[in-house]
């Protein structure tokens, strides 16, 4: 999801189950800083994250990445910022899923100004936006299939 304010954007991981509104959630399972690191220096030790992604137990969504950018959408230094928050389900390729989420959403926020792919991807819908993160998610499972 993502919001627009003044001249800040705030994503959201868009899921079904985040979708609903807190009232109709179920259990959301609380994780620690120490499960994100964790798998940031093993799953996920290839990914250059622009931000190191915190855990915010208070945040509503699975994980949210947020920036200010200036009108004509550059990211102003110093504001990004990747939360990750309590998980819908409790395994650890949730999380996975969830933190590599935020790092696709990053890159859009990062490079959405200079790179032209992803100018071109930031100016199409929020849907088609989380189809192409969700490509590149079942890209990089598929490939951790292959090397087992
Ligand atoms: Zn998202």
């Amino acid at each position: 999801m993502q919001n627009m304010a003044e001249n800040a954007i705030v994503n959201d991981v868009d899921r079904e189950s985040v979708r609903e509104s807190p009232s109709k959630k179920g259990n959301r399972y609380p994780i620690s800083q120490e499960q994100i690191d964790d798998v940031l220096n093993n799953e996920l030790k290839d990914f250059a994250f622009p931000v190191k992604p915190t855990y915010n137990p208070r945040i509503w969504a699975n994980g949210m990445t947020t920036g200010e950018m200036y009108k004509w959408g550059q990211l102003k230094d110093g504001t990004l910022s990747i939360q990750i928050g309590k998980q819908d389900r409790p395994d650890r390729k949730f999380l996975v899923d969830t933190i590599l989420h935020e790092y696709y959403e990053s890159q859009i926020m990062i490079n959405q100004y200079s790179n032209a792919f992803y100018r071109q991807l930031s100016k199409k819908s929020i849907l088609l936006q989380h189809e192409w993160i969700d490509e590149q998610i079942a890209e990089y499972f598929k490939g951790l299939e292959g090397k087992s």
